[in-house]
């Protein structure tokens, strides 16, 4: 039995569904652990139509917060007293801060991919990106993009609807002043696409493609000589570690430091959280450490 929780304990969970195989109660209740914070996470079972009695929950248990995940993303953002700058335009919340029943949302996706560059040693800042898709983590990742001062994000998309929501989020950002240059095509618009690789400095694929098991060994690049030295391939895939994209990137010229998978993706997104929640910075150095020798304990 874990003594720590007392009379005192914070509650602070993960909603959505299926939630069961969450793997964010381990990480946060690791790092309050660590810090000696009297917080616990849980996860809980939400779909969309119980939205509005779990948020009632939320400020009748006096929660520090929540994260979101699918299906509850938008409907959560519908329901927010605030929303923070990226989740307004996305029109989705994957956090929620309780501040005495203010509930403020916030969407840190985006900011998961931008932390794990950091991390690899890669900025936005001025940088041209061209981004693979338009579903809901790429708009995440595109609004980003723009606020943390990308030169330019250029999207392309399978189809036309997704397109036409990634124009209207980035309609609305250039309305309300955010400096970046955004283009929109299809995905069949080969020569636009090549041609923007080859000149840009950051690929993101946030499309499903090339996860296991529906489509590994699939890439949305089919022409390996767009790779460049300089450019820096991100793939929001983390299963498999490698993905077809990453392979051919590598095969294409791309310096190995610069071809980064999406492992890292979950683990950011939750540290810009753990600092909306606490105003700490998440110890992502120990936690790497704790999941990797829980993974290798369970491979034994
Ligand atoms: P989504 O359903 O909202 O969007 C899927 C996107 O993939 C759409 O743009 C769709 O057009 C595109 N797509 C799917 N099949 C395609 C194909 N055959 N050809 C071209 N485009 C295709 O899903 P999402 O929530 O945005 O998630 C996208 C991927 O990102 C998933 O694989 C998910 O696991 C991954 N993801 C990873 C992390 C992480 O922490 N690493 C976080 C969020 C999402």
């Amino acid at each position: 039995m874990d003594t720590r929780i007392s009379g005192t304990t914070g509650l602070l969970g993960v909603i959505g569904s299926p939630i069961r195989h969450s793997g964010s109660p381990l990480m946060y209740n690791f790092c309050f652990d660590y810090y000696g914070l009297d917080y616990v996470y849980l996860a809980f079972e939400c779909n969309e139509d119980q939205v509005n009695e779990t948020l009632d929950a939320i400020r009748r248990l006096q929660m520090r917060g929540a994260n979101v995940t699918m299906p509850c993303k938008q409907a959560v953002a519908k329901q927010m007293d605030r929303l923070s700058k990226a989740a307004r335009y996305v029109g989705a919340v994957n956090t929620i801060v309780n501040d005495q029943g203010v509930l403020t949302g916030h969407m840190t996706d985006g900011l998961g991919v931008i932390g794990d560059l950091k991390d690899h040693g890669k900025t936005i800042e001025g940088k041209d990106v061209i981004l693979l898709g338009a579903g809901g983590a790429a708009g995440a990742i595109m609004v980003q993009c723009a606020l943390d001062g990308a030169r330019s994000v250029t999207v392309f998309n399978r189809g036309e609807a997704g397109l036409s929501k990634a124009r209207a989020i980035g309609e609305r950002m250039r309305e309300e002043q955010v400096k970046c240059r955004m283009e929109y095509h299809l995905l069949r618009e080969e020569e636009k696409l090549y041609q923007a690789i080859s000149q840009g400095d950051i690929l993101i694929n946030a499309t499903s493609v090339g996860m296991r098991p529906m489509s590994e060994g699939q890439s949305l690049i089919q022409n390996k000589d767009v790779f460049h030295e300089n450019l820096v391939v991100y793939d929001v895939i983390y299963n498999p570690p490698v993905t077809k994209l990453m392979q051919d990137a590598l095969e294409g010229g791309c310096r190995k430091e610069n071809v980064i998978g999406g492992k890292g993706m979950l683990l950011w997104q939750g540290a810009a959280a753990f600092q909306l929640y606490t105003g700490l910075e998440m110890p992502v150095k120990q936690l790497k450490e704790f999941l990797e020798k829980r993974e290798e304990g369970k491979e034994k």
